[in-house]
């Protein structure tokens, strides 16, 4: 077997590692973000009869427009935003993962001269799709506690002029969410600047509080702001692999230039428009899970950790000397969590009632609290 060095690899691919989140094999599993419930079983006899359909035209090729669920989630979204016009199948897009459909993006809006700016720390995958692209990142600050502010994000988009403006709403890995007045003052600055394009990932939205409003209700009359979503974490799917986006009808178009033939399998589209169809019954743990979120936030409270503001399914917390040795001590009591490389921190998802518990019963023996 030849070795990377011997392969006449891209120069700027050279000394680049791979996204590796550990996947281990252990009781209490909370370092993806996943929803840790299983689907109801209702949905679960819906999708294998809606696969087993499927399976029965498998010789031909599947809707390469992928109308059906294309509708499917515009009804998804018009029953969340009731603001502007309804979205139609035009305004909607979706991938193998929202990665996919942020890797569209960046082929269809970056590459080679152009760069995208993110505010880090931020979701990982952002520089690698970038450099996967040819696309030059650039790393811009956020403020205190990891908050954004208009301000903040106008001064830095002018001074930059990135060609794609990543926002991440809420952030991965801080839980930090992002006003609406952001999102605004990102698109107005990057009009000015260099007519680029705004992004926000909007992976962990169903988790938000009341008061949290999604970028859908901007879209009207900004056909170069575009919304992604998943269905791998509030819908509990992940293993299926079904990301999508809402933007103006022309984004759409765009992103045709580049996906490939067919790339939502028929199997991927039978099981994404069964998931769909019980959207309520789907997201029912979702009450429950920001409750443990917020069980877990007054806990590392009490025992004298320092949890950030989160509106997702997980909590990034400080305090701690040795976050490496932390993360070690609840691997050995069967909890994985997640040490995303800031000093001092760890990032837990919160998980089912008994996960939490056992979560926060292993913490509290590591740090004898
Ligand atoms: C988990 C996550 C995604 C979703 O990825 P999929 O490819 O849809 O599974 C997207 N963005 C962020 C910030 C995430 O944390």
């Amino acid at each position: 077997m030849a070795n990377l060095q011997d392969l006449p690899l891209r120069d700027d691919l050279k000394g680049k590692e791979p996204y590796g989140a550990p996947q281990l094999s252990v009781p209490v599993s909370l370092n993806v973000n996943e929803n840790t419930h299983r689907i109801p079983e209702e949905v679960a006899i819906d999708v294998i009869g809606r696969l087993a359909a499927a399976v029965l035209d498998i010789n031909r090729y599947p809707d390469r427009e992928f109308l059906a669920l294309r509708q499917a989630l515009a009804d998804y979204l018009n029953a969340e935003v009731h603001t502007g016009s309804p979205l139609t199948t035009n305004n909607l897009w979706a991938a193998n993962g929202s990665n996919e459909v942020l890797q569209h993006i960046f082929q269809a809006f970056g590459g080679p001269g152009r760069s995208a700016m993110g505010f880090d720390p931020t979701y990982s995958m952002y520089p690698l799709l970038a450099k996967g692209m040819g696309t030059d990142y650039i790393s811009a600050p956020r403020g205190e506690r990891y908050e954004l502010t208009p301000d903040l994000i106008r001064q830095q988009v002018l001074k930059h002029k990135p060609n794609i403006v990543l926002l991440c709403s809420p952030n991965n890995p801080t839980g930090t969410p992002l006003s609406l007045a952001c999102i605004e003052a990102a698109y107005q600055a990057v009009t000015e600047a260099t007519g680029g394009v705004v992004v926000v990932d909007e992976a962990y939205a169903e988790f938000g509080s009341e008061t949290s409003v999604s970028a859908l209700a901007l879209l009207e009359n900004r056909e170069r702001l575009m919304v992604s979503r998943t269905m791998s974490k509030a819908f509990a799917f992940a293993g299926a692999r079904v990301g999508y986006l809402a933007a103006d009808a022309a984004v759409v178009d765009a992103l045709r230039l580049v996906r490939l033939p067919y790339h939502l399998s028929a199997f991927t589209q039978a099981a994404a428009e069964a998931a769909l169809a019980h959207s309520k019954l789907m997201l029912s743990t979702v009450a429950d899970i920001s409750l443990q979120r917020d069980r877990i936030v007054d806990s590392l409270r009490d025992m004298g950790l320092d949890p950030f503001r989160s509106d997702a399914n997980f909590v990034l917390f400080g305090g701690l000397a040795d976050s490496e040795q932390v993360f070690e001590a609840l691997l050995e009591r069967g909890v994985l969590i997640r040490n995303v490389g800031i000093p001092g921190t760890l990032r837990v998802t919160a998980g089912t009632e008994s996960e939490t518990t056992a979560l926060l019963h292993a913490l509290r023996e590591v740090l004898g609290r």
